[in-house]
């Protein structure tokens, strides 16, 4: 599934090709994949790009009418950019349609990616509740340390609620825990001030990190060219036999997702 570092990868990309191009229509070709507020208009489009960003993992597009577009990639959604409308293509569910007939293809092997049209004052309804921006000024080590206060459950599960932070899924949080040093089922009240600095530090790392190589493509993740990002390429325990000092990497489960760490380098040290 993408997470940040994917999705901004994805947003940059966008504001490339449709920042203040005009959006002429929306074609659905799988039930479901276009979800269209009560409050929309009859006719939309066609609508002016205004700005692009993220949220968590979300991507939200504000057109100049009072209108905006919430993208969810979900698990195998992406987005492809053409300058060439064709038919259909394999496992496209819908696709944006900008005035000058360049295409923005919406592939999604499994279906569960969804497109929103709203009134923007209606986003906030459609976005699940998201926790603090990594890289906002909010997240620092005294902030963080007040949210894990007589926290009970594991800062691995802590870490993947996008309710408290957003944007980390499980491939960062396992590479996170495991620069920082924190074995992944401690609980996340009982982390020291110092082992909370690192993981806000590492946090910050890992994900500019990957923001600066295009993300990790894993399995569907492409960007807007259908390009792979190449942070795969510096995984540390990720899907990994052994950690870069060659210690065996334990796998285990946690919130039903696979958690990897490695329980020498990962012996929390307080
Ligand atoms: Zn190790």
């Amino acid at each position: 599934m993408p997470e940040l570092p994917e999705v901004e990868t994805i947003v940059k990309g966008l504001k490339k090709v449709l920042k203040g191009k005009v959006i002429n229509s929306l074609e659905c070709y799988y039930p479901g994949t276009i979800i269209y507020d009560t409050d929309i208009e009859a006719t939309p489009f066609p609508a002016k790009v205004l700005e692009l960003c993220r949220r968590g993992k979300y991507i939200i597009i504000t057109l100049e009418t009072d209108n905006a577009i919430i993208i969810h990639l979900r698990m195998t959604g992406k987005l492809v950019f053409d300058v060439l409308p064709s038919e259909p293509l394999q496992y496209e569910r819908a696709r944006i349609i900008l005035h000058n007939s360049e295409v923005l293809h919406f592939i999604d092997i499994r279906t569960f990616g969804k497109i929103i049209i709203c009134k923007q004052q209606n986003e906030e309804q459609y976005l699940p509740i998201l926790g603090i921006e990594p890289f906002s000024k909010n997240f620092n080590a005294n902030h963080l340390k007040a949210i894990l206060k007589g926290k009970e459950a594991s800062i691995k599960t802590v870490l993947l609620n996008q309710s408290i932070i957003a944007g980390l899924g499980n491939i960062y949080t396992c590479e996170i825990l495991y620069r920082a040093g924190i074995n992944p089922l401690m609980p996340a009240g009982k982390l020291s001030h110092k082992e909370i600095v690192e993981i806000v530090q590492q946090t910050l790392a890992v994900l500019s990190e990957a923001i600066s190589l295009g993300g990790t493509s894993i399995s569907d993740y492409r960007n807007i060219d259908d390009k792979t990002g190449s942070f795969q390429d510096f995984l540390k325990v990720y899907q990994k036999q052994f950690c870069p000092l060659g210690h065996k990497i334990e796998r285990i489960k946690q919130s039903g997702r696979s958690t990897f760490f490695c329980p020498i380098c990962q012996k929390n040290k307080s």
